[in-house]
Formats: structure tokens, sequence, C-alpha cells
């Protein structure tokens, strides 16, 4: 009895037989009825998904042809994204005069990004990089227009990355008593230094095509901020409030310091144990942590040295760090992040925070953070392709079966291409700028399947 891999493909087989011209009468008229195209498909789906036993593939068919809908964003953002996101700019640096339509910022721009530098930096983690740069390069070259036409001289633009090296490193946590403890990247300096340099040449690289400096910054540099004292103040008089805002499973504030014991390092992830005691009119409070081994230590608030120490999850370091941009009067602060953030994450978790908060100080009033979203590149399903379920799970195993291995990595992509002149990460660049030139197109996800055609192959039907 036949195998299942070998009955599919002698299906297959049978029903291709059917398209062979016979070579004796080229151009007879077949005395066969047209092929049925939806059996062959099928047929071929089923070959792939019995080819590699191991490895059960599905195939999807497609037609090569590129949509750009328009609707929501890409419908308001159609012809420019550059201008709008400007002329914010230019109406925060006089927010109670009459709003100005025209002319350059004043004050320097930095165009943010940050990362976990858990692996060689991650195709999604990539598009975001390219995004800063290409976005920085674009508001740059509006300005110069706007001088060259009469306008003021242009503030400097740069990017800013930020490591995020109090993420968790893999194997390093422990859950005692119900509780997440995690030791963070800057206190196991092996695991932070392991993908640096590809970070470093993806950045150099894009720095380089665009024109436009960069520099890196670490969480201390965040939380050594003159305004975080007052700030995480604030966080501790509303955490009743907060907590549960910011963290719905937790429902605590998670501000974290790790244990200070030299070799220990342990962070409770949640802040669950955390106690706090607020300050008054005339001193800002305190907060105390706990280790699992070595018991309690503190941070006062009114030491800017022991504030350093802090680390905060993604919703409390997103909130913390839009409230010190919005209070910075010498610069200006565009983000740039992975879609997924975008919607109810940031209603929920910064600016409904964010507008209490306004409320309650009286601080940055009518202002909001300024974002900008990169696409997510997704799986065949329409899912993210997860640089988590990569670190964490080896996921995606299948990516190498198919050729798109290199879109696992910036290591995988410089094997593809080679390492010399990043000619992998400049298709990258190259596709990334062509969304800012039309707008539309940083409204919508890109699939593998995309990229496939347009990094790997050059080949894409418009
Ligand atoms: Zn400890």
């Amino acid at each position: 009895m036949y195998s299942s891999r070998t009955s599919a493909i002698q299906e297959l087989v049978v029903l291709l037989t059917t398209l062979l011209e016979d070579p004796a009468q080229p151009s007879a008229p077949s005395a066969q009825p047209p092929p049925n195209y939806e059996d062959i498909l099928a047929s071929i789906q089923r070959v792939s998904h019995e080819l590699i036993p191991e490895t059960p593939l599905s195939t999807m068919f497609h037609d090569g042809q590129v949509h750009d809908p328009l609707g929501g964003g890409a419908y308001a953002f159609q012809n420019d994204i550059v201008a709008p996101v400007l002329r914010a700019l230019l109406n925060d640096e006089m927010p109670c005069a009459t709003p100005v339509e025209t002319g350059n910022p004043t004050r320097k721009i930095f165009v943010h990004a940050g990362l976990q530098p858990n692996n060689s930096p991650h195709m999604g983690t990539i598009v975001v990089f390219c995004l800063v740069f290409a976005f920085a390069q674009a508001i740059r070259g509006r300005m110069l227009a706007t001088a060259a036409a009469g306008g003021d001289a242009p503030p400097p633009v740069a990017v800013l990355i930020t490591f995020v090296d109090t993420a968790p490193v893999k194997d390093q946590g422990v859950k005692l008593k119900g509780i997440h403890y995690q030791r963070s990247y800057r206190d196991v300096p092996d695991a932070l230094g392991r993908y640096m340099a590809d970070y470093q040449e993806v950045l150099r690289f894009l720095s380089l095509w665009s024109g436009v400096p960069f520099s890196v910054a670490v969480q201390s540099d965040l939380f050594s901020n003159p305004v975080m004292p007052s700030l995480v103040n604030y966080m501790i008089s509303q955490r009743a409030i907060l907590g549960p805002q910011l963290s719905p499973k937790y429902g605590s504030l998670a501000i974290r310091a790790a244990c200070p014991i030299p070799g220990c390092g342990l962070v409770e992830k949640h802040g669950r144990l955390n106690e706090y005691q607020a300050g008054d009119d005339n001193q800002y409070g305190s907060i105390t942590f706990h280790c699992p081994v070595h018991g309690s230590h503190t941070v006062r608030l009114s030491r800017s040295e022991e504030v350093a120490r802090l680390e905060a999850n993604t919703p409390t370091r997103n909130l913390l760090r839009s409230m010190s941009h919005l209070l910075d009067t010498s610069a200006h602060h565009i983000r740039v992040t992975g879609s997924d953030y975008t919607g109810m994450y940031q209603e929920t978790l910064l600016y409904r925070p964010l507008a209490a908060w306004s409320g309650i100080t009286g601080l940055a009033s009518g202002r909001t953070p300024h974002i900008l979203y990169a696409p997510l590149i997704t799986d065949w399903s329409g899912a993210k392709l997860s640089k988590s379920l990569y670190v964490r799970d080896g996921a995606y195993g299948f990516m190498k079966l198919l050729g798109t291995g290199a879109f696992c990595s910036y290591a995988q992509l410089r094997d593809r291409f080679g390492a010399d002149n990043g000619e992998g990460v400049r298709k990258v660049w190259e596709e990334v700028q062509r969304w800012v030139e039309d707008p539309k197109k940083l409204f919508r996800t890109f699939s593998l399947a995309y990229l496939q055609r347009v990094i790997l192959h050059n080949n894409l039907a418009q």
C-alpha cells in the first residue's frame, strides 16, 4: 500500500500529465476538457502538506497584486504625514498663542525608538529603526525646504535609541509563592553585550544612509532625568488608581528595583510586594522593594542616585517617559513604535493617565505625545511575526524551509546578503522610505510573503 505522500504525488502527476502537450501535434486542439485548476492547486497543497512529513506545510496562492486601500489613518494622512507632525511641534512651542500654520519649529527634534536587546535585531525592530531614520530624514528635508523658501533655519534632528536593559534575561527568572522575580539585562553583563554589535551595525548603516546622527541611551538615563523623582512621586500618590489602570492583571504599579546585594540582582517583576511611603508637600516619598533572598531595600525619591536604580514595566515606562517628554521645553520628542501598541493600549494605558495627570497637576496642559506606528510584519494568519515567540520558543523554524529565515534576525539577514555593506538592511530601508513617501502604506500591515518578494526576490507585481 502506498504512503499518503506517494499517493499525493501520484495524484498531482496524473493531473499535471493532462496539461502536457503532445510534441507530435503541439498546436492541435486538445481533445481533453479544459484543465481543472482548482483540483490541480488543491493537489499541490496536498503534496506540500505531505512533502516533509515532520513539518507539514500549507501552501498559500495569491495573484501577487498589491493594494493599499484607503480608510482611517491611510485616508486622513494619504497625501502627507510630515506636515501634520511638524505643525503640531510648532504649536507645542506656543501653546497659549494663536495656532501657527507655517514655519519651522525652533527646538531640537529627537525621533525615538526603544528595544529589548534579547536577540540579534528582529525584523520588526529593523522596520522600526528604518522608520525612525526615514521619518527623521523626511522632517529634516521638509524643514530645509521651508528654510529655502524664506523660513527660519531648521533645528537639529537626531535619532535616540533607548535600550531596555531592564528587560528580563531568559532563564534567569524564578517564581516563588506566586510572585515573579527576574534578573535584568543590565545585571547580567554577558547577556547584555551578546548582541550589541549587531544593533550598532544596523544603526550605523541607517545613520550613514539617512545622514541623521543617532545616540543611544539606557534605562538609567531615563530615570536620571531631573523630573523623574516628581513624576514617580506623583505615581505613588495616585497608585490606587494607576495600579489597576496600568496593570489590569495585577493591579499594582510595576515600578521595581534590583536587589543591590552584589551578585543577586533579583527584581520583583510586577511590584506586587512594594511598600510605598508617600511624601508630603516638602518631601518626596520612598519605595521599599522585596528580594526573596536578602529581604527589603529602599529607594528614596529625594536621592537622584537612588531613583536612577528604578526600573518599570512597559506601560509604566511608557507613561513616565511620555510625561518627561511633555515637560521638556528644550526639545521635541517623536516616538516610533510597533502598531501592536496602537489603539486601546495607548488610549487606556497612556492617554487616559496622561489626561488625569495633567488635570490634577496642571502640567503639560493640552499636550499629547507624538507617536508614529510602524506597520507590523505578519505571518500567513495575519499575526505579527513575534520576536518573543522567536526568542522564547524557537518558533518559525519553517521560515528556513521557505527561504525566509533571513527575516528572523539581522544576523540571518546578514548571512543571506553578505556582511560588508548591509545590503539586506538597505533593502528594508528602501522599502520603508517608500512608506514615508506614500504614507497610506504606514497604516497597514505587510506579510512575510510580501517582504519575501520585495526584499529577497526584487519581484513585485504592481
Ligand atoms: Zn537579593
